[in-house]
Order: structure tokens, then C-alpha cells, then sequence
């Protein structure tokens, strides 16, 4: 019997590479692995839900079960892989019992960085990156709310999720503060102007924001969680959530022996270190880059798709802007890529702002972008003018 295409993960990068493949082959055989209930949700609606009113429950589009008969697939649901074998070509699954592949897709995604704090309260601290961690703040929401007490949310980190929990968090009535070690929002992708434009905007309805501050400890108290910063000074709260990054899941992959560097590398084609696994999504390092977006996830997905049934295919990415899901300052940012150099050009308005990144050694060459407010409008013409 031929052994399947084996995708560990149904977060979006299992499911699209899966959706890919039917698009181009209707019975490949195809198993999917999930340590989670394989339930298909849309990850980003996880820091707008509040604002939508959409529970853990009501995120969900489609249960596992759905998904396998859409998708003629096998999901394995709530079985953890612990252990990928290159040579004998299988996967051990907790518990026991094996599955063999023909190819491996490692779609298995990122973990929450946890701060590194002292105090008995730091067990408190939540992250919010799946539909369980969302159900568990829920509770938390609903327990504050029920207490009808104050209602204060420290968050850690003031990144794009950071700035996007802060403002939905508003919505439903809860007073947010951000803190980040940075000097202002979202410092690596936004010019600092924009950055301001964003804050203001945010303190108008109602969140506070701390820089250039590391919580340090968390303990627990009769009127909630006591916070020191490491610029000796303190405060109280009712939520800790924290922001502050993800790091992709790579630790079966190293036990394998897989190149391993930030994530699991691999080359244009998605392919790692082992012909016959390829890694796609948050936990993958495509070309040196990890890039943790639902855009770079359905480029890789078609172009691993095409590979796999016999068009070995390069990813290749067009200029991909990220909406910040802000609607106190509705924002739309398409980085520069990280080591760029070259300089920024903002053109400030009462109602909106419009920012150019350009290469310091060829002005003309326009490396990314940022829109704020009315100028969001110009998402698809700036996106045009960016190099790729
Ligand atoms: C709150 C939030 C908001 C976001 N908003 C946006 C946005 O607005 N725009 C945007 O472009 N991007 C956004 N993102 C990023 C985007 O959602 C992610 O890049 C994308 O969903 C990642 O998909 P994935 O399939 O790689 O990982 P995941 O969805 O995390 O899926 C990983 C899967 O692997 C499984 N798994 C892991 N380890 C094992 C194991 N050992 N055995 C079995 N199964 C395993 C898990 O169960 C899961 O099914 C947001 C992210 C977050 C957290």
C-alpha cells in the first residue's frame, strides 16, 4: 500500500496546503496530524473577537469532522506527534502506534515566548495564540466581569497582536495597558510617526502604554496582581496577557536531525535538510526568513502543492501588506525586510498618513510601505510600487 502525504498541524498552514492539493489532485492520499481538535478557525479573528462578540465556540468554521469530508482527508484529532523518524519514514504518534509517509509536511506552527518573571502570580500570565488559549481568556473576561470589580489588563508587548488585543479589549469595556521594552508601537515595522499616530489614537479611547519598561515579577494579592517593572516602579491589574513574540515549533524537527536555525529551514521550495519533508507556515524558515502571516502561508501552500504532484515549484512572494486590526487607527503596514537600508518618507494629515520605504542606494525602489486612517485606501496602489 502506498503510504499518504503526511501533514502534521490543521492550523491554516495544514489546511490550505490540503485544500492546494485536492485543487490539483483528487485522491492522493492525504493524513493529517493534530495534537488539537482540528477544528478550522481563522486565527487572526482571535484578536477581534470581543469586538465581534464571537466566542471560542462561534470562531470555529468548520469542525474536524467537516473538514475530512470536504477535504476526503484523514484527520487524526488530539494525537501529539513525538517523534519524526527520517529513515524508516514515520512519525510516532503519543501513546503509541506509528503513521508511514511518502512525504512529510511539517505545518506545526509557533509557541507563545514566555516572559521570564519572578513572583507566585507568574502562572497567571495568559498568551492567546489558538482556540483553547482564547476559550481560558474568555473565562477569565467573563470571571472579572461577573465579579464587577475594576477591570484593568496589563499586556506585554506593544507589536501588532499587543496593540490589536488592546483595542478590542476596549470594546468590550476592559482598560488596557500596554507595556513594551521598545521606545513606541510597533517599533520594527512602523515609522515613528505612525507609531504615534497609532498610540494616540489608542490612549483617546482609552488604553495606557508604558516604554522602555520590562515587567519583572507578578504576585498575587487580596486586590489582584501585583506588577514591578524594572524601572522600580509597580502597579496593580486584574489580566496579564502577554504579546511578546513567537518562536517556531522546531524541537521534533532538531531530534530528527533536521536543519534547525530560528525554524525549521528549508529551501525556496519548502523542501529541509530531508527530501522528503518539507516544513510551511509559522514554524518554517523559508530562505532565512520566518514570516509568520496568513499571506507568505498561502503562497507557500501553492507553490508546495504544485511540487508535490509533480511541478517542483519556487514560492515566491508579491509585496504582502499586513492589516493591524486597530479600528481606533485602522492601519495597513507592508515592512521593509528587516536588514533593508534606506530611510522613510511620511506624509502626515489630520485624517490619515502615508509612509514610503526606500532604498538608500536607489531612492526610486520603494522596499515597503505603512497607510494609516483614509490613506488605507491606497493599500493596493502602494502594494503595486513595492519591489519584491
Ligand atoms: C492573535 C493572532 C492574530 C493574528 N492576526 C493576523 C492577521 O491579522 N494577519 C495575518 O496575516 N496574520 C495574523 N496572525 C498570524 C497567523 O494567524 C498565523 O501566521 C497562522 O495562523 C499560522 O498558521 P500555522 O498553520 O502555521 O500554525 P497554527 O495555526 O499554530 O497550527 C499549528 C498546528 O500544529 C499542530 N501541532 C503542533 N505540534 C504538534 C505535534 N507535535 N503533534 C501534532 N500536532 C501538532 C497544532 O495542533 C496546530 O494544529 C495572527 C496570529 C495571532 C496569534
Amino acid at each position: 500500500m502506498v503510504s499518504p502525504i503526511v501533514i502534521i498541524g490543521t492550523g491554516l498552514a495544514g489546511y490550505s496546503l490540503a485544500k492546494e492539493l485536492r485543487k490539483l489532485d483528487a485522491t492522493i492520499p492525504i493524513v493529517m496530524i493534530s495534537r488539537d481538535a482540528g477544528d478550522f478557525y481563522s486565527k487572526p479573528m482571535l484578536s477581534n473577537a470581543l469586538c465581534a462578540k464571537k466566542s471560542a465556540a462561534s470562531l470555529v468554521l468548520k469542525s474536524s469532522v467537516a473538514m475530512e469530508e470536504e477535504l476526503s482527508v484523514r484527520i487524526l484529532s488530539h494525537t501529539q506527534v513525538v517523534k519524526i523518524d527520517l529513515q524508516a519514514h514515520c512519525v510516532h504518534l503519543e501513546g503509541g502506534g506509528n503513521q508511514f509517509y511518502s512525504t512529510l509536511v511539517l505545518a506545526m506552527g509557533a509557541d507563545p515566548i514566555r516572559p521570564v518573571l519572578e513572583g507566585n502570580g507568574v502562572d497567571s500570565v495568559l498568551s492567546v495564540n489558538d482556540l483553547g488559549d482564547f476559550s481560558l481568556f474568555e473565562k477569565s473576561l467573563a470571571e472579572l466581569e461577573a465579579r464587577n470589580t475594576s477591570r484593568n489588563v496589563l499586556i506585554l508587548g506593544a507589536g501588532l497582536i499587543g496593540c490589536e488585543f488592546a483595542n478590542d479589549l476596549l470594546a468590550r469595556g476592559f482598560n488596557p495597558t500596554v507595556v513594551d521594552v521598545a521606545n513606541r508601537v510597533l517599533e520594527r515595522l512602523l515609522p515613528p510617526q505612525a507609531s504615534r499616530r497609532l498610540q494616540t489614537r489608542l490612549e483617546n479611547a482609552g488604553a495606557a502604554f508604558r516604554f522602555k519598561a520590562a515587567v519583572v515579577s507578578v504576585n498575587r494579592s487580596a486586590a489582584g496582581l501585583a506588577v514591578e517593572f524594572s524601572d522600580g516602579t509597580a502597579m496593580r491589574c486584574d489580566l496579564i496577557m502577554s504579546a511578546i513574540g513567537l518562536k517556531p515549533r522546531i524541537g521534533l524537527a532538531a531530534q530528527a536531525g533536521l536543519e534547525v536555525q530560528c525554524g525549521i529551514v528549508t529551501d525556496g521550495k519548502l523542501m529541509t535538510s530531508d527530501p522528503r519533508v518539507f516544513a510551511i507556515g509559522d514554524c518554517a524558515e523559508v530562505g532565512c526568513s520566518v514570516l509568520p502571516f496568513v499571506m507568505p502561508i498561502m503562497f507557500q501552500c501553492r507553490a508546495l502543492a504544485a511540487t508535490l504532484t509533480g511541478t517542483p515549484t519556487v514560492v515566491k512572494y508579491p509585496a504582502m501588506p499586513v492589516t493591524v486590526k486597530t479600528p481606533a487607527c485602522p492601519t495597513v503596514v507592508c515592512p521593509p525586510p528587516s536588514r533593508a537600508e534606506g530611510a522613510w518618507e511620511v506624509l502626515e494629515a489630520d485624517d490619515g498618513l502615508e509612509a514610503l520605504f526606500s532604498d538608500s542606494t536607489s531612492p526610486d525602489r520603494a522596499l515597503g510601505f505603512a497607510l494609516q486612517e483614509k490613506s488605507v485606501l491606497k493599500r493596493q496602489q502602494m502594494a503595486a510600487r513595492v519591489a519584491t
